[in-house]
């Protein structure tokens, strides 16, 4: 049964009930001011891996994620630019969209923008002042006074008095309750974007459109709500505050996940740093696999380091595992036993273990590594269990080996022509059409049983 650690409670355990086939997933999506970087990369590949998991278990998931498409980032980017914010926003969703599609990110539900649920985010606001736990400062905002919640602090273990670190540009107030505070709603500025509403005009705080918008779509109350570890505090903090006393139900959410930083030389990879690289710039060198590989060989907590070094041992895996898949494929073709075994079932289940443990993927990868290597194991079971597992991982070997069956007629007569002078140890015209063939995209590999050619991987 899957287990999961909770940031809430601190330990491992199960995310929903073992009779519940729903499971209504959140995570906070990006801020759309500008091209998306390979470390919030790490956490969305993560959460897809995750709810395709769940999907390809039976349970029937349903992923939100919303888009902060109104926020001071991009208010600022925008004055820089000269173009309205809602341009500027639009422009940066849709290279959010096609990033997460060419990293065959593709398991969101639904996404919802924070901008279209302004009357939520309001009513939300409404509910928050008539339980008194919103006061207003005159020609500011509307603000969540923290000491009024008597649990706040909880997912983060910090107190009212320590919960100052977290303040962000929207929050700041000299006329404040409390210095952890946070803006709910925050009244209009001349020449930024305000929209009229009952409780002046004005936008939406950071933290309040993820619980009007997951309000909506769940209800008050959830499974489970991931995201990086940097929104652990304040943003899910903040979440939590305003659900539970928006609503007076707990938990606001059963399981919170926490995807640990990539990092570059130790350092949180990120914007204000200036250590980033894009998904784009990534996917220009690199193809998608790469970075799924990267992320999912680590373990989804952990910090993650990147650097040169970790893409080339991430290529040179990724290329021992298609090369131990070939070789299964073509010992199956030999294999007169075409039926999977009883010899399977093991190592599906030590498979699936690894993953129950809080989705332990580095674990799963080197029982692929050590199922592939197994030499009791019957052809037929090694590849069916690698099609399977590998489709789990999402990383789509099994199907680029398919590719490799396109090896077209002109290029195979080439190949015999190669094999036929190696045989008559005419290694100058071996070693001209061995050329020609990896100019064209080939792998030749040649060994005591025979010479073989694939498509190149990598
Ligand atoms: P943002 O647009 O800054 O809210 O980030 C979008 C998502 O990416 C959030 O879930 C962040 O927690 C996550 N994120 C940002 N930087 C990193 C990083 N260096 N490593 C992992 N996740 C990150």
């Amino acid at each position: 049964m899957l287990s999961l650690y909770n940031s809430l409670t601190r330990r491992e355990e199960p995310p929903f009930d073992p009779d519940q086939n729903n499971v209504r997933l959140f995570v906070c999506g990006p801020t759309v001011y500008d091209y998306l970087h390979i470390g919030n990369a790490r956490t969305y590949i993560f959460f897809d891996f995750f709810a395709k998991l769940l999907r390809a278990r039976g349970y029937d998931v349903n992923y939100l994620q919303n888009i902060t498409d109104i926020d001071d980032k991009i208010i600022k980017r925008a004055g820089e630019e000269h173009i309205e914010p809602s341009k500027l926003a639009e422009r940066f969703t849709e290279a959010y969209f096609e990033d997460m599609k060419a990293l065959g990110v593709t398991a969101v539900s639904e996404y919802a923008n924070a901008t279209d649920f302004i009357a939520q985010i309001v009513a939300q606001v409404t509910r928050l002042i008539d339980r008194g736990f919103a006061y207003k400062i005159d020609g500011d905002g509307w603000y969540f006074d923290i000491a009024k919640d008597e649990s706040y602090g909880k997912l983060s273990g910090r107190t009212v008095a320590q919960a100052e670190d977290g303040v962000s540009r929207i929050d700041e107030a000299v006329n404040k309750r409390n210095k952890g505070d946070f803006c709910l709603w925050k009244f209009s500025v001349e020449g930024e974007p305000s929209w009229p509403s009952t409780i002046g005009a004005g936008r939406p705080g950071w933290h309040i459109e993820d619980t009007a918008i997951s309000e909506f779509y769940f209800g008050p109350q959830y499974e489970i709500h991931g995201g990086g570890v940097d929104l652990k505090f304040p943003h899910h903090e903040a979440e939590i505050a305003q659900q539970e006393s928006a609503s007076g139900l707990v938990p606001f959410v059963r399981t919170w996940m926490h995807v640990g930083a990539l990092t570059v030389d130790g350092k949180k990879m990120s914007k204000s740093v200036g250590n980033f690289v894009t998904i784009r710039d990534f996917l220009a060198e690199h193809p998608a696999i790469v970075l799924r590989w990267i992320v999912l060989s680590h373990h989804y907590r952990s910090p993650l380091d990147y650097s040169e070094r970790a893409v080339a041992q991430a290529v040179s895996e990724i290329e021992n595992l298609y090369n131990l898949s070939l070789q299964a494929r073509e010992e199956k073709k030999n294999d007169p036993q075409n039926s999977i075994r009883g010899d399977a079932l093991p190592w599906k289940e030590k498979f699936d273990a690894a993953l129950d443990d809080d989705l332990n993927t580095p674990k799963a990868i080197s029982i692929i590594f050590e199922m592939l290597k197994d030499k009791q194991l019957t052809a037929h079971s090694k590849f069916a269990l690698m099609d399977s597992f590998d489709e789990l991982l999402g990383m789509n070997i099994v199907q680029i080996l398919g590719q490799t069956d396109a090896i077209s007629e002109k290029d195979l007569k080439k190949f015999e022509e190669y094999k036929a002078h190696r045989a008559n140890k005419q290694f100058i015209q071996s070693d001209a059409l061995r050329k020609e063939l990896e100019g064209l995209g080939y792998v030749i590999k040649d060994s005591a049983e025979g010479s073989t050619i694939t498509k190149k991987f990598l």
